[in-house]
């Protein structure tokens, strides 16, 4: 191949160099990564060979952008980047206006590389950076990078990648939205005959992430946000080895929405649609009593979709009706209560209604017990359309809304919410947006390039 083995061996003494560590090297470990330099090595020489061979070819030179006329060469450029195999460098032909308007000089090679006019980085470094920050702070992703790409990389420069990245994720999110505000039809995403036959379960919860005080100031007392996470994903039936059947979620995908109701109700319309919420046999809304995500439930989601409140939310609820009711005697309480539960569960909220009707009756219930119990007799009669267990159970639908908290916990928890950590607004919208992309399946189309070598 372009006979760069011979030419290489004899006039790089940085590769005969190299080529004396591999011999040289003691243990498997060292060996493999002795090679791997030669590897790099090999590599850009490959590289810069080819880009000089592109480079010689004639150029089609584009009219000048002000006034048309056909851009002149000015000669060949010196260009420079860092790429996964370290420094590359190429010259090619710039151009310039003729009539001498006042345009950045143009370099149509670059242009058909896809190389933009001032990023020192490469995109396959950029989308690995951005990929590894997606898990792990800045610094460490800045410091994995450096051990196995070019060289060494700031925190502040994979800082700058996510912004980018993550900018570009929100202007692709806007666009879509724009497309479904203005009525216009956002294609589902494909998926399989088996999934789309399958019902669609959604759920969402909010959960509180520190920012910093004021946009660009670290410093003084950190101010807590709520962030809302939603959850869509089909459930399928599926048969454990002793019989059992379980429900497991399939075709996942997470919103998470930094702002009100406003901002909430279109992110998660959305990603329904691309879900196909429209065309599945069977929605169900999952979630504890948040009473904004109910409003949101009514507003948008109720006419197409079952509402679900979550069953280990509504027997705390319970718990605390029983312990108030019974003001402390404890078993009696622990006895109504798995009572209750059971009722609950098996499909009788009318009769726990019932009992907590009985409970107000009673005289001489002292007044907290009493408000106490009406707040829960409310809570439950407010959501007596969402508390049909015993049909959802016959369905198949999951009771809890477990679905929804690990998805907190891994989208948020597990990234933002560090020793220390405090974010902009910008700086947490850019950085959830690439979590997003990783978790939907969506990052790789984000970047343009496919990281994964099975692609
Ligand atoms: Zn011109």
């Amino acid at each position: 191949m372009l006979g760069l083995f011979d030419s290489i061996r004899d006039d790089d003494p940085l590769l005969q160099y190299l080529l004396r560590a591999v011999e040289d090297a003691p243990s498997l470990t060292a060996l493999v990564l002795a090679t791997w330099q030669v590897a790099r090595v090999l590599a850009v020489h490959l590289l810069e060979t080819v880009l000089a061979e592109r480079a010689r070819q004639p150029t089609a030179w584009p009219p000048c952008p002000a006034c048309g006329a056909s851009l002149r060469s000015k000669g060949f450029a010196p260009r420079q980047m860092t790429s996964l195999v370290g420094l590359i460098r190429w010259q090619r032909r710039v151009g310039r206006c003729p009539q001498g308007c006042a345009i950045p000089q143009v370099a149509p090679l670059d242009e058909a590389l896809g190389v933009q006019p001032h990023p020192r980085t490469s995109g396959e470094v950029q989308a690995l950076g951005c990929a590894l920050a997606v898990f792990v702070p800045f610094a460490t992703a800045a410091r994995l990078l450096g051990w196995y790409g070019g060289g060494a990389v700031s925190s502040r420069a994979v800082w700058c990648w996510v912004q980018a990245a993550g900018h570009q994720a929100t202007t692709h999110l806007q666009a879509d939205l724009d497309t479904v505000a203005t009525g216009d039809v956002l294609p589902p995403e494909p998926l399989t005959a088996e999934v789309t036959a399958l019902p669609l379960a959604l759920g969402a919860d909010g959960v509180m992430v520190p920012f910093r005080p004021k946009a660009g100031a670290p410093q003084g007392k950190i101010r807590w946000r709520e962030i809302t996470v939603g959850v869509l994903a089909r459930l399928r039936q599926h048969r454990t080895r002793t019989g059992q059947v379980v429900t497991r979620l399939a075709q996942r995908r997470l919103v998470a929405v930094l702002g009100d109701i406003d901002a909430r109700t279109p992110r998660l319309w959305l990603e329904a649609l691309r879900q196909g919420i429209q065309s599945a046999p069977q929605v169900v809304w999952l979630s504890d009593g948040g009473r904004g995500l109910w409003r949101l439930f009514e507003e948008r989601f109720a006419r197409q979709t079952t509402g679900v409140l979550n069953f280990y939310h509504a027997a705390q609820q319970r718990w605390q009706a029983a312990a108030a009711w019974l003001d402390g005697r404890t078993p009696q309480a622990r006895r109504w209560f798995a009572w209750a539960r059971h009722r609950l569960r098996h499909g009788l909220p009318d009769g726990v209604l019932a009992d907590l009707e009985d409970a107000l009756a009673v005289e001489g219930m002292p007044t907290t017990a009493r408000d106490t119990v009406m707040t829960v007799y409310a809570y439950l009669a407010r959501h007596r359309e969402h508390i049909n267990y015993e049909v959802y159970k016959a369905l198949g639908l999951p009771l809890g809304s477990g679905m929804v908290e690990s998805a907190c916990k891994w989208l948020i928890q597990q990234r933002f919410k560090g020793v220390g950590m405090r974010w902009s607004e910008d700086g947490f919208n850019h950085l959830v947006h690439l979590r997003l992309a990783w978790v939907n399946g969506r990052f790789e189309a984000l970047f343009g390039v496919p990281l994964s070598p099975n692609q």
